[in-house]
């Protein structure tokens, strides 16, 4: 059995926030981490209680969605919310912060910013990262397997290839079914 990292049990949470998300526009999740726990969790959405764009379309201003609070700034202020502090936090992001995020993520004094993929990095929000000391560190995601069966599919599969072996398949094809095997299994 492998042990999944800090890394990727937090960002994986940050995947599974985004698919709450209600802006057609992005799906992005934001967890934040004090001392390895999750002390709060956002996605992109409506305020509470409001209309939300997946079912009414985005409101778009200058070409932003205006309807939306932005997974990183609903993480925060859920802090804010119930009075629980954020300073020398840690923060995983499914996407890297819009500028407002940046200056949010400051100023609630959150120190390293963990982000899967990049997304129009703005580079004013990257000065003031590094003026402020905020580290960020991009996470690359692993196949983590959630999947109960998968010693029995792969022993299954195993024994469906001894068959074909034994039936006389062709060595070329074998070869193929086992490279796939191994890539399903191996990744
Ligand atoms: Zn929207
Ligand atoms: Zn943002």
């Amino acid at each position: 059995m492998e042990r999944i990292s800090w890394n990727q049990y937090f960002m994986a949470q940050s995947h599974l926030l985004a698919l709450r998300s209600t802006c057609t526009r992005l799906a992005v999740g934001a967890t934040i981490v004090r001392d390895k726990r999750i002390i709060a969790g956002g996605y992109n959405g409506s305020i509470a209680g409001g209309e939300h764009c997946m079912d009414e379309g985005c409101y778009v201003i200058d070409n932003h969605c205006v309807r939306t609070i932005h997974a990183e700034m609903n993480a925060i202020l859920q802090c804010a919310k119930f009075g629980v502090p954020t300073s020398d936090a840690e923060i995983y992001v499914t996407h890297f912060p819009c500028l407002q995020c940046c200056k949010a993520i400051i100023q609630a004094g959150i120190k390293t910013v963990y982000y899967a993929q990049d997304y129009k990095n703005h580079p004013y929000g990257i000065e003031l990262f590094e003026k402020a000391g905020v580290k960020t560190v991009q996470v690359e995601a692993e196949k983590v397997s959630f999947d109960e069966s998968r010693q029995e599919k792969h022993d299954f599969i195993e024994e469906l290839m001894n068959e074909l072996e034994k039936n006389g398949t062709n060595q070329e094809l074998l070869k193929a079914y086992k490279e796939k095997k191994d890539k399903l299994f191996n990744p």
